[in-house]
């Protein structure tokens, strides 16, 4: 790997105490076979977002946008954490990291041991009522019938995660500010944070004195935001990071 000697200063950082947050965005997950929704044949290629992925047609014909939920639910429960989720899950354990903002939607963070967890865009594992708001784990309600309905009202649910047109919940944008106060430098992993409202926490990271590291598998990210870049797949570079900061 050429870029190692960013990684020996922030273990020595991480060693000393200093506390670090995660921002992850998709590039996080393509190691697990999840394609960049964004990215050629990624979903984004065969559905037209603003007809397959956004609130107002969800509500307007459920059906037609469960067509996209169901590919894209198959897509997402059949993956597996790999070895960067698992990285930073040791950090956690070791005390160096206090947490992720993740702005995917696969569960993949938890399935890999990490338990401060903010889902920025809602979750895929889940399943939500917009008529009374009962939640269902999606893979016990995978047998169902498509579109699957409520069991308290018989209503088409929908995944808990954020369709475009709604808002971030208050609750994650809340608790992923908490993290960019705390921490003392922010990895910014497999993510350009091009999206609204990511973009702007290494921003805030970077204005308050924190450290931004940039971990992509190439440099993503806007030079005045990023303290150092450490570029590689993130299942080398961040399991690289765990071994330099003793944190296995
Ligand atoms: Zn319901």
């Amino acid at each position: 790997m050429e870029s190692i000697a960013p990684l020996e200063s922030l273990a020595s950082l991480l060693q000393a105490g200093g506390k670090a947050a995660a921002l992850t965005g998709a590039g996080m997950s393509t190691e697990s076979g999840i394609p960049d929704f964004r990215s050629a044949g990624g979903i984004w290629d065969q559905f037209d977002p603003m007809e397959y992925a956004h609130i107002a047609a969800f509500r307007s014909d459920p059906e037609k946008v469960w067509q996209m939920l169901t590919e894209l639910e198959s897509i997402v429960l059949q993956a597996r954490p790999n070895d960067g989720h698992r990285a930073l899950a040791a950090l956690e354990r070791a005390g160096m990291l206090l947490g992720v903002i993740t702005q995917n939607i696969d569960g993949l963070h938890q399935a890999g041991g990490s338990t401060t967890v903010v889902e920025f865009h809602g979750s895929g594992r889940t399943l939500v009522c917009l008529r009374c708001g009962a939640r269902a784990d999606a893979v016990s309600m995978r047998q169902q019938p498509r579109p699957p309905r409520c069991p308290s009202c018989q209503s088409i649910m929908k995944p808990d995660a954020v369709l475009f047109g709604e808002d971030i919940g208050a609750d994650a944008l809340r608790r992923a500010n908490a993290l960019v106060e705390a921490c003392d430098v922010m990895l910014v992993c497999g993510t350009s944070t091009e999206v609204w409202p990511a973009a702007q926490l290494p921003q805030r990271a970077r204005q308050r004195g924190a450290l931004v590291y940039e971990f992509n598998l190439e440099a993503c990210l806007p030079a005045p935001c990023v303290s150092e870049r450490v570029l590689g797949p993130l299942g080398v570079t961040l399991p690289a990071l765990v071994a330099e900061a003793g944190a296995t």
